[in-house]
């Protein structure tokens, strides 16, 4: 590894030569092995060190952004302030770093090389021939270098150092140009400013639990083979890697034995970079992590989330195909609410359409059914598409008379309005025009200065102020000071403007609206525990110590239960 490879001179902010560090983070052998995580948690240590940290992630796909992508395949859409719609990571380097990102911190393939087109088309080129090596490459390093340089911590200073992550796994062809670009970067800003960190496999096999290096010394000698030798390797693995495996990893990927990391698995995932800091990672990238206190706070939250016993559950009413990344922030955000009420987090996946009457699998309409009888609250999370769509209205309507917690996110407010509708004010078959275009009693309808042709980037997105409209209200309680809340929307529909007055005669009240007063943002029950909608996504501001409002509000009630 280089001679004081990071940081050191960054840490006197008056230095004049002090230049950006970057850390690239690749991965290797196969996907899911927690890269985003490690990339983050080193993120913690520079930033406990002192250091203003961004990130950068990079997505190899033809997709402009994940804003079309199905979330059941690809995991949640990240919604971030500017409107960005990005990779389920920036929420993870935004709630262990406590930043927030923008659209262009999300490098695509489907950005670069529309912006490499564009610039073709424009003649900028000057009549020459147009290919990924030069012109992809550079334009991603200059990307790179533009997106690092922008304040993300809420203040105008330039950041210290960025993290830069690469999505995929190294060998696969849509990420090759990647690495030629990063390959080329170490000269460009000068090699002891950048720090190559690779995240590999050691599976444990047999009978005595043997650890085994070879999956990553094919992937080290593969992105070796492509240029770059990592600094630093960090290994995913059931147990803390031996002695021996270091070792071994150290003599045949050509690193030092002390960069040779293990993740292992922990109890919960504050523990990350606890558990990367006291293998001694902060010595390696030459900073002084104990310098800010914030790593003593980590400690304390990882511990505190060990101990908690009493547990509190949380019904998930939505549509489901196994892959609880769709819903990645919602989770988090419940458990920094359960954190903050002390109690161990139990989500019940209840699937919408079991709680449909004639359901015709008895088993799973009564395991349903039991599962939502048995919560101490209910969140209904945003949604698109009419399925399970019923499902979640009764279970609106479940919270609401039997007087159990409830927080409806987007599509949550959006149904329980239906439900509302429906059954106190009697509107039969009241429907949103999502589901219903020619329903006769609209409860919802379609934003009109929507496109209904494009998809992509046609939502009300991005970050948008909540004006109060009463003076005292549970909700408004939580938030605290101000006039107003920002939060994050991604939608295309909303409540009927023509029915806000009969609804709100009938108790539930729009608390919250949009600067123009005629948008419904927040609604809450009167009379009742708890049942709070909002047609912002709360969950992408949720911080681990700073639970986001609403999910706090559920929880509170919810341990009352
Ligand atoms: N489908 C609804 C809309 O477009 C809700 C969106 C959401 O929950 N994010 O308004």
């Amino acid at each position: 590894m280089t001679e004081g490879m990071l940081i050191k001179e960054a840490r006197q902010p008056q230095n004049p030569l002090m230049s950006m560090k970057y850390v690239v983070v690749s991965g290797g052998v196969l996907s899911g092995l927690g890269k985003g995580v490690t990339a983050s948690s080193i993120g913690v240590l520079l930033k406990s060190a002192g250091l203003r940290v961004t990130s950068i992630k990079i997505d190899p796909y033809l997709n402009s952004d994940a804003g079309t992508m199905s979330p059941f395949e690809h995991g949640e859409v990240f919604v971030l302030d500017d409107g960005g719609e990005a990779d389920l990571d920036l929420g993870n380097y935004e709630r262990f770093l406590d930043i927030n990102l923008a659209k262009d911190n999300n490098l695509t393939t489907g950005k670069v090389y529309s912006k490499v087109i564009e610039a073709e088309r424009r003649g900028d080129y000057l009549g020459k021939t147009v290919q990924v090596i030069p012109h992809i490459t550079d334009a991603v390093m200059e990307w790179i270098e533009d997106v690092a340089s922008k304040p993300a911590d809420g203040s105008d200073q330039t950041p210290d150092a960025c993290i830069i992550e690469l999505g995929g796994t190294v060998g696969d062809i849509e990420s090759s140009p990647y690495i030629e670009a990063l390959r080329q970067f170490q000269f460009r800003v000068g090699r002891e400013n950048v720090t190559f960190v690779h995240v590999s496999l050691v599976p444990v096999m047999g009978p005595v639990g043997e650890q085994k290096t070879k999956p990553t010394q094919h992937t080290v000698k593969e992105l070796r083979g492509l240029g770059i030798s990592p600094d630093i390797l960090v290994c995913r693995s059931t147990s803390p890697l031996n002695l021996e495996t270091r070792e071994k990893l150290a003599a045949f990927c050509h690193v030092s034995p002390d960069a040779v990391f293990s993740t292992h698995d922990v109890p919960n995932i504050y523990h990350v970079p606890l558990m990367l800091q006291e293998q001694g990672l902060c010595n390696i990238l030459g900073v002084d992590c104990e310098s800010t206190g914030l790593l003593a706070e980590w400690r304390k939250m990882a511990l505190h989330l060990d101990t908690l016993v009493e547990e509190i559950t949380i019904a998930m009413v939505g549509k489901y195909t196994g892959l609880s990344d769709a819903y990645l922030s919602v989770i988090k955000s419940l458990q920094h609410a359960a954190m903050a009420v002390d109690r161990k987090l139990v989500i019940d996946w209840v699937e919408a359409s079991h709680l449909e009457d004639g359901w015709s699998d008895a088993e799973e309409s009564a395991s349903a059914w039991q599962m939502l009888k048995g919560a101490d609250g209910i969140l209904v999370p945003g949604g698109f598409g009419d399925r399970g769509i019923e499902g979640k209205i009764i279970a609106a309507n479940y919270s609401r008379i039997n007087n159990v917690p409830y927080l409806g996110i987007c599509l949550g407010l959006q149904v329980a309005t239906i439900e509302f509708c429906r059954n106190v004010l009697g509107l039969t078959g009241a429907n949103s025009t999502e589901f219903d275009e020619s329903v006769e009693h609209a409860a919802v309808v379609f934003m009109p200065e929507i496109s209904k042709t494009h998809l992509g980037g046609t939502m009300r997105l991005g970050s948008r102020p909540t004006v109060w409209q009463v003076d005292e209200c549970k909700i408004r309680t939580l938030y605290g000071e101000g006039d107003s809340v920002d939060e994050r929307h991604r939608h295309r529909y909303e409540v009927n403007p023509d029915l806000i007055e009969q609804i709100e005669a009938a108790g539930l009240k729009f608390v919250g609206k949009d600067e123009t007063g005629q948008r419904c943002e927040i609604f809450e029950l009167e009379g009742h525990p708890y049942f709070v909608g909002v047609q912002y996504h709360p969950e992408f501001k949720s911080r681990p110590n700073r639970p986001s409002p609403p999910f706090l509000g559920l929880l509170q009630a919810a341990t009352k239960k």
